[in-house]
Parts: C-alpha cells; structure tokens; sequence
C-alpha cells in the first residue's frame, strides 16, 4: 500500500516493529502485513495483523465517513438521502480491507474473525445496495 507513516522510529521505519503498538518483530512471532511506506526510504513499514491492521482499517473508515460528512456527500445525491448510500460505499470499502487480510492471513483465529467482518459487511451490503435499488427504481415510474 501506498499509505505513509509519519513520526516512525528506526526500527518502525525499518520494517523492524509495528507502526501502531511499536511491537519488535525480530525473533518473535507476531504476524505483520505491510500497511504502508516511511515517507523518508520508501521502505515498507508493518502493522500486527490482529490487533492492529484492524485498527487502521477502523481508522481509514472513521477518517473517510468524517470527510465524507464534512464534504456534503452523502446529501448530494437523492439515494443517499438518508446516508444508506454513505453507508454502502462504508461496507464495500471494508470487504476492500478483507480481502487485502484474507491474501495474507494464516492463523486460523485471525481468519475467521476477518470471514466474520466478511459475511456481515457482504450482507449489509447486499440488504442496501437492493434498497438503494428499488428506491430509484420506484423513482423512476
Ligand atoms: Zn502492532
């Protein structure tokens, strides 16, 4: 990913430890996923893969539905009224975030909490996407 971390120490910079809790990765067991680059190196840097790589999937989300909200988005258009619209986009980029775990998750307690977030965003978002649907078919006629 394309995402800098900022204000790193060495051993974050170096890909050397977790960019969220500081973790070291050296001679331990802890699972990573590369979740970004030290602006300096372009280095890729790492995050836990649980608890930490959800954190910042959590974050990302946070970050987009306040800029989102900020920007007037989810008002623009009639579908997103009520924010139904705002909150799909929300679900479709949290399966984005899934199948980003589930390419390099291995541990079984990590994979089935990421199929849990899974089969709960995939179903939220089929329920809206087919609200969304008949909303403007109904508008329509
Ligand atoms: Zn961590």
């Amino acid at each position: 990913m394309e995402r800098y971390y900022w204000n790193l120490s060495l051993a974050q910079a170096q890909g050397d430890a977790c960019v969220m809790c500081g973790s070291e990765y050296r001679d331990s067991a802890i699972k990573r996923i590369p979740v970004g680059r030290d602006p300096a190196t372009e280095a890729e840097v790492y995050a836990c893969v649980t608890p930490c790589a959800a954190e910042i999937v959590a974050e990302t989300d946070r970050m987009a539905r306040e800029l989102r909200e900020a920007a007037g988005l989810d008002d623009d258009t009639d579908l997103g009224r009520d924010g139904e619209f705002g909150h799909l986009l929300r679900d479709l980029r949290v399966l984005v975030g899934t199948e980003a775990l589930l390419a390099v998750t291995q541990d079984v307690p990590t994979l089935q909490f990421v199929l849990q977030m899974t089969a709960v965003h995939a179903e939220t978002a089929m329920i809206r996407s087919r609200k969304l649907l008949a909303r403007s078919q109904a508008g329509e006629g």
